[in-house]
């Protein structure tokens, strides 16, 4: 989708803090970190909510936590949380789906 912000992040086309990348995902430094590790991991494929997901895209979702454990091992974080935010009312932003990896401190639940 050429107007997506991520889009444009997962092709270069706005340079980004870049953590990984493969043929079907690329991660990044949140620009806004919530925790001193904050990094989110993005399908290079345009899908915009996980409303948005059916039969032939939904295993992204499996490589985008499993993405996100590779790294969590690589930073040999304790601990982590993955969060998926759908739609504004649950504080998506971004309308490209993204896995949030935060770690590197103590996290409360229940989140805000
Ligand atoms: P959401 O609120 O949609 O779940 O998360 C969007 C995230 O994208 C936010 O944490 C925000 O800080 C981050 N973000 C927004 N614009 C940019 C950007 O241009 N570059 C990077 N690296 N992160 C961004
Ligand atoms: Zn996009």
């Amino acid at each position: 989708m050429n107007s997506c912000l991520f889009c444009k992040i997962a092709s270069k086309e706005i340079p980004s803090s870049q953590v990984y990348e493969d043929d079907e995902v690329f991660a990044f430094n949140d620009i806004n970190p919530q925790a001193p590790v904050h990094i989110l991991i993005i399908p290079k494929q345009h899908i915009s909510t996980t409303e948005d997901l059916d039969e032939n895209n939904s295993a992204l979702i499996g490589k985008l936590a499993l993405t996100a454990s590779k790294i969590a091992k690589d930073l040999k974080l304790e601990g982590y949380r993955l969060v998926i935010n759908c739609n504004e009312i649950a504080g998506q932003s971004v309308f490209h789906i993204h896995c949030h990896l935060l770690g590197g401190r103590p996290m409360a639940w229940p989140p805000g």
